[in-house]
């Protein structure tokens, strides 16, 4: 595939754009709950396409360190631009055009931030300039809601695949929802703070050293339903392990 390819001209007079057409690029969201994987598979759709020679950007969003990056929990890491909330892709695209930059593709992390309109920016960048996009990001938040980025990209992407490396809810079964746990407790109200996927809760130093202590956990339906963060040795129908 060649997506920046010119299609030869038609011994037709052509009839508007739509004879100019390169082959059409496409809007990919991958989604899936926290640890699935998600940063690791956008760093290896990363790798294939510049083995084919293509020119790749790299996109992510909460990363609050100087140096932003898509990194994996198995070891990988590049360099990405990190997106503010009024950020226009569209422009930032054409930046790196006017810069000499070649930008075939792009790969977008935490795609859940992104805003309505920054999903129809990634939307335009497709069909109107043929740059494929790779959007990675959480399916849910704590309170099992879809993700405003999450939502827009369900309502507008060419193709949508949940990740298919399973994370298991500590009963075995696949974990799909994520639970907000403060101080050892499960919540289901409050904001949804962002954090990066990838980033092992933070919890930046804060001068208030009474801020409780909140960590991300993947659960099943039925144990976040039940809020139940591990075995209960007393549980009815559970074997006692110790
Ligand atoms: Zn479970």
């Amino acid at each position: 595939m060649t997506p920046t390819s010119l299609v030869v001209p038609d011994a037709v007079p052509a009839a508007g754009d739509r004879r100019r057409h390169p082959a059409p690029a496409h809007l990919v969201f991958f989604h899936g709950p926290m640890d699935c994987g998600k940063s690791t598979l956008a760093l290896q759709v990363d790798h294939n396409q510049r083995r084919q020679g293509r020119h790749g950007l790299l996109l992510t969003q909460g990363d609050r360190s100087g140096s932003p990056q898509i990194s994996s929990r198995v070891g990988l890491q590049r360099d990405a631009v990190d997106l503010e909330p009024g950020t226009d892709v569209r422009l930032l695209v054409r930046e790196r055009w006017a810069a000499g930059s070649r930008v075939d593709y792009l790969i977008v992390d935490e795609a859940q931030f992104l805003t309505g309109e920054q999903v129809e920016q990634l939307a335009e960048l497709v069909d109107e300039s043929h740059v494929d996009v790779y959007a990675f990001g959480l399916t849910t938040d704590f309170r099992t809601r879809l993700f405003t980025g999450t939502q827009r990209l369900f309502e507008l992407a060419d193709d949508v695949q949940r990740v298919q490396v399973q994370v298991l809810c500590w009963c075995g079964l696949p974990g799909l929802l994520n639970a907000r746990v403060v101080d050892g407790t499960m919540v289901r109200e409050g904001a949804t703070v962002v954090v990066a996927d990838t980033a092992p809760a933070p919890a930046p130093a804060s001068e208030d050293a009474t801020e409780p202590a909140v960590r991300y956990q993947v659960l099943c339906r039925r144990h976040y339903v039940r809020g139940q963060l591990e075995p209960t040795p007393t549980g009815p129908g559970q074997l006692a392990l110790r």
